[in-house]
Order: C-alpha cells, then sequence, then structure tokens
C-alpha cells in the first residue's frame, strides 16, 4: 500500500535500528504520548530491538484512558434517562463505572446505546429517531473535535432538535504542561502524537522544547517512523539539543490545520476539565458554546459531574501519568483481563494496560 509499505520496509528499519544502538550510550527516557504509538511499538515489537537503556514510558494520549470516573457515571447516567439513545466510539463501550456498569450492560438491559464511527452517523440516526433524545457521548482530542463541531453546526443548519453532544473533549497541551512539571518524570524526550498534531501542527510543542528543555520529534504510526523519532531524540540528547522536528512531515504541517482549529473554536471553548490519574487541568477541557447550548447535553439534562473514585486497586492514574507500568498492578491479569477489565487502560484499543496484556510485555 502507498505510504504505508515503505515505512515497514526492513531495508530501511535496519539501519535505524543500528544507528540507534551506535549513537546511544547513556540511559534515555522517552515518552510516547499517543496511544496508537503505544500499540505500534508493541504490534512491530520495537522495545526488543532498542539497547535496554532506552526506556519507552507510556502517556496520557489514550483519549477513552483519561476520561474521568465521573464523566464515565455521568454518561451511563443519561444513556438510562427515558426516551434517550446515547450513541458512542467503541472503545467507549465496554468501560466500567464506578459500579461496575457499562454502556455494554446498559445496552444488555435495554438503553438505548449505539456504536457509531463518526459524529455524523450519531446525527443521522437522529434524524431516522425523531422521537428520541440522541446524545452523542464525545471523548477525545484535538483530531475528533473538530469533526464534533461540524456535526454541530450541521445540526444547527438542519434544525434538528433531537440531538445534543455530551463533550468530555480534552487537548493536548495542557495536560503536557501538567506532566512536565514533574521533575520525578525525567524524560529525555516526547514522541508527540502523529494524528493531534495534523490539527494543533510541530509549532505547537515550542514551548515544551524551550521550557522544559526537552527533545520533542512530531512521530508518524510505522516502525521507520518511530525508529526515525527515537534516532532524532537520540542525536538531540548527545548533540545537547532540546528542540520541536518533525519527523511526520508527510501527515503535519509546522503551523497544523487552522481552518480546523478555526472551526473547533467557533463551536468549543476552553475550561477546567477533570483528567484519570491526572486530576483537573486548567484551561484543558473543551465545553460547548453559550452559542450552540441547544446542542449541549450537560445543559439540557442539567448535568453535575460527581465526584468519582477510581475503581479499588486499579494503576490507570499512575500509568497515564508513566509512573507506573500495567506489570506493577496487582490486578493486572487476575481480575483485570480484556474480558473482565477493571480499568479503562485495559477496555480501550489504545490502552496500556491492553497492550501490555495483548504483547505478553512486562
Ligand atoms: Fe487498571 Fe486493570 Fe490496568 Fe490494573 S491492569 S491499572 S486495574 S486497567
Amino acid at each position: 500500500m502507498k505510504y504505508l509499505s515503505e515505512f515497514r520496509d526492513k531495508n530501511l528499519i535496519a539501519p535505524l535500528i543500528e544507528e540507534i544502538r551506535r549513537l546511544s550510550t547513556a540511559p534515555l527516557r522517552i515518552m510516547e504520548v499517543c496511544g496508537t504509538h503505544t500499540m505500534a511499538i508493541f504490534r512491530h515489537g520495537l522495545r526488543a530491538v532498542l539497547p535496554r537503556h532506552i526506556e519507552l514510558i507510556s502517556g496520557p494520549g489514550c483519549p477513552v484512558c483519561v476520561t474521568s470516573a465521573a464523566h464515565i457515571d455521568a454518561f451511563l447516567h443519561v444513556a438510562t434517562e427515558q426516551g434517550v439513545r446515547v450513541a458512542l466510539f467503541g472503545d467507549l463501550f465496554r468501560v466500567p463505572g464506578s459500579d461496575g456498569d457499562s454502556l455494554s450492560l446498559v445496552q444488555s438491559s435495554g438503553a438505548g446505546v449505539e456504536v457509531v464511527y463518526s459524529p455524523m452517523d450519531a446525527l443521522a440516526l437522529a434524524q431516522r429517531h425523531p422521537d428520541e433524545m440522541v446524545v452523542f457521548l464525545s471523548v477525545g482530542f484535538e483530531t475528533t473535535i473538530p469533526l464534533v463541531a461540524a456535526t454541530i453546526v450541521e445540526a444547527q443548519r438542519k434544525e434538528v432538535d433531537n440531538f445534543s453532544v455530551f463533550s468530555a473533549h480534552k487537548i493536548m497541551p495542557p495536560a503536557l504542561t501538567a506532566l512536565l512539571a514533574d521533575p520525578d518524570l525525567g524524560l529525555n524526550g516526547l514522541l508527540c502524537p502523529g494524528h493531534v498534531s495534523t490539527i494543533i501542527g510541530a509549532a505547537a510543542y515550542e514551548p515544551f522544547a524551550r521550557n522544559f528543555g526537552i527533545s520533542c520529534i512530531v512521530a508518524g504510526f510505522e516502525p521507520v517512523d518511530v525508529l526515525q523519532a527515537i534516532l532524532m531524540i537520540t542525536r538531540q540528547v548527545n548533540e545537547g539539543r532540546a528542540e520541536v522536528e518533525n519527523g511526520y512531515g508527510r501527515a503535519v504541517h509546522w503551523q497544523g490545520n487552522i481552518r480546523a482549529r478555526q472551526l473547533m473554536h467557533q463551536v468549543f471553548e476552553p475550561v477546567d476539565c477533570q483528567w484519570r490519574g491526572l486530576g483537573i487541568i486548567k484551561q484543558s477541557g473543551m465545553a460547548i458554546r453559550r452559542e450552540f447550548a441547544h446542542f449541549d447535553a450537560e445543559k439540557r439534562f442539567a448535568i453535575t459531574l460527581r465526584e468519582t473514585p477510581e475503581p479499588q486497586g486499579c494503576l490507570c492514574g499512575d500509568i497515564l501519568k508513566g509512573k507506573k507500568r500495567p506489570v506493577n498492578c496487582p490486578l493486572f491479569k487476575g481480575r483485570c483481563t480484556p474480558i473482565n477489565p477493571v480499568g479503562p487502560c485495559m477496555v480501550s484499543s489504545e490502552g496500556t494496560c491492553a497492550a501490555f496484556y495483548k504483547y505478553g510485555a512486562s
């Protein structure tokens, strides 16, 4: 496949590994911010080919994993309201709330719960079911938010009265600021999330390189992309540089997608937001603006997020901060498996615990 097979070419991969091994002589801690990177690294066995002193740490870039338990409980509450049908992306379907229920379980008890592939599918669902209120339960970062914004604009244009969005959206830069402010993390470099970067652009990471002295490499998701980015970090560290470099030029522009950001800010505005594991981070969530309040499920259902404890024993919070690994969790592979997940990191296809489980990592 064009633009894919060449990035899996062993004739390109082997020299990259060789060069990393040659140049890397001291311990390096690199965080792959994005859950898709975590999965790619495991799927292609990249940990095994790197020198042992290069440590790859998973970060907070799985949107389902960082959605707070309070939000999951509120989603469940909306899903069980009379006359409501909720629509959601599949990753959210089996995430347990604080009492062990999930959207999958309430669906089997008769609640209207539909998995969709895009927010526009949810809008179409509302048009097909005018007697129900269709609520799109939306989690996601900058990659997803413009699509939801476009859907809300379209719902307004078409005057679809029975459609609303429950926004648990988050934006990445405030979370990275909160993470990097923790001196215990001791990171040398970030593999910056490729998908999010298509929207925010490589330029968005300049404050992190400048203020935290950390190499920031925007990376794609194929083995050549990831290894190339690790090599770029290795070179920067060896040369005493901490800069932003774009290793994913075929998808990411330096300034990102300005039109998508305009659309996002037309419909949403930043608000303080609760992240699983990271607590409340200022101006890190995206709420629907007053002008579009008619499509805001939180307002239509007068929802107040409650203080909700994390599942007992679950270390998802520390894993999302890069402080623990799934194997440190006493529930890993015992009480918590992909069939019976306790926390979201075991449910999501981008979750670190799911990756460790699937690929037998330690
Ligand atoms: Fe949470 Fe399960 Fe991961 Fe433990 S193994 S941190 S319980 S998701």
